[in-house]
């Protein structure tokens, strides 16, 4: 017989576990706070980076995991999510050498650029001392994968109710109970708590072991450019030719080319947020892509806010504590992976055991 699983917040990840646990017939229903398409949280926008490749091998098992999912999704859906356009990461020679030894470690393919290689494939973009090419990766699209996961959902049975908050989640015994802000209240076999940034505040006193995380707001821009959808995504890892400590993202885009310095936002309550852009992180991002982007114009920035929610290790939170499964602190580097966190989640609740890297516990280490 089939249970019921609740599952709170419905970005990415909530979206996919719905989906997951749908399809294996499950009784799914999805709580998500805010209207669809809703720009409050960290799935929103026309794009994000996918790729295989990590310096660490488990995330590029991981991602090799998600690509064919990413792939089932979008034939579930009618719907256009991925472009492989490949990626270019340039910067110091160790980064882009640990990144080469993991995909091959793992059989897929990639090769080294001089900068003048680059400049010739791609115009627009300016390389550093050495650059990896690495044809699978390229752009998601958010806003369409988070609808296409409720909308597979809903296909295979769920229910997606937008607008709903949950104000209290309990232990039951075996069972959890969930109220929402309409005074329902539901007895679940079992909730999944895909809350983003809110999720340790959800989660305050209900399970152990939930690594600390540092919530802050990020503030890519969008620059005009001609050819945006041709570009390649690329990493600008920092070092050479960066201040210390800085490294740059970027990809086409809708929207133009997307950049980005990744996780340098300030800490933020996700409830009392005033959204507004910085102004002098703005213009470093202008300085950069006048250095480093030709093909951009980058007089024009268009600037966005998001969440990250970021644990100390970087490392996500996938795992399950009596009738409470927990996908969490996804620091930034997340959303290629939500066609596979659904399947670890829909894995934890039909009583398989997570990535032991994910667990929750005591401090990681590795
Ligand atoms: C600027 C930026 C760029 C990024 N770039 C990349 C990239 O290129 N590649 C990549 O892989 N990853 C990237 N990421 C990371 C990725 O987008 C996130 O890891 C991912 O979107 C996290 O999804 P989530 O479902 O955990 O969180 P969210 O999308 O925030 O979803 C959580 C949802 O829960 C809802 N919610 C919270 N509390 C409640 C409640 N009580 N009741 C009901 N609903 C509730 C919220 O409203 C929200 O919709 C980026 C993130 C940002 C911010």
């Amino acid at each position: 017989m089939s249970r019921h699983i609740v599952v709170v917040g419905g970005g990415a990840m909530g979206s996919s576990a719905a989906w997951h646990l749908a399809a294996r017939g499950e009784r799914v229903t999805l709580f998500e706070q805010f209207t669809p398409g809703h720009d409050r949280g960290s799935s929103h926008g026309s794009s994000r980076i996918f790729r295989l490749a990590y310096p660490d091998p488990f995330y590029v098992t991981l991602a090799v995991r998600a690509l064919p999912l990413w792939r089932r999704l979008e034939e579930e859906t009618g719907r256009h999510l991925l472009d492989l356009t490949g990626a270019v990461d340039h910067g110091p020679a160790e980064a882009t050498t640990a990144l080469h030894d993991a995909l091959t470690a793992a059989g897929r393919p990639s090769h080294f650029l001089t900068p003048t290689q680059v400049a010739e494939r791609w115009p627009g973009l300016r390389a550093d001392t050495g650059a990896l090419f690495h044809p699978e990766a390229g752009r998601l699209h958010a806003d369409e994968a988070v609808a296409a996961f409720q909308q597979a959902a809903w296909q295979h049975g769920a229910r997606i109710r937008h607008g709903v908050k949950v104000t209290r989640l309990a232990v039951r015994g075996e069972r959890a109970e969930v109220v929402t802000d309409g005074e329902e209240a539901v007895i679940a076999d079992a909730v999944v708590v895909a809350a983003g940034s809110w999720t340790p505040g959800r989660l305050s006193g209900l399970v152990t072991g939930l690594p600390p995380m540092r919530i802050t707001q990020e503030q890519p821009v969008h620059f005009p450019a001609p050819d945006a959808l041709g570009w390649p995504s690329f990493i600008h890892h920092g070092g050479a030719g960066l201040p210390p400590g800085a490294g740059v993202y970027g990809l086409g885009s809708n929207d133009g080319v997307k950049a980005g310095f990744h996780g340098v936002g300030p800490v933020v309550d996700p409830d009392h947020r005033d959204r507004r852009v910085d102004d002098r992180a703005v213009v470093r991002l202008q300085e950069y892509a006048a250095r480093w982007l030709p093909g951009v114009d980058h007089t024009a920035p268009v600037a966005t806010t998001c969440l990250y929610t970021t644990t100390p290790d970087q490392d996500f939170v996938i795992d399950r504590q009596g009738p409470l499964t927990v996908l969490a602190g996804f620091s930034g580097h997340g959303f290629k992976f939500a066609s596979v966190v659904g399947l670890l989640a829909a894995d934890l609740i039909g009583g398989a055991p997570g990535p032991g890297r994910f667990a929750l516990g005591p401090p990681r280490a590795h």
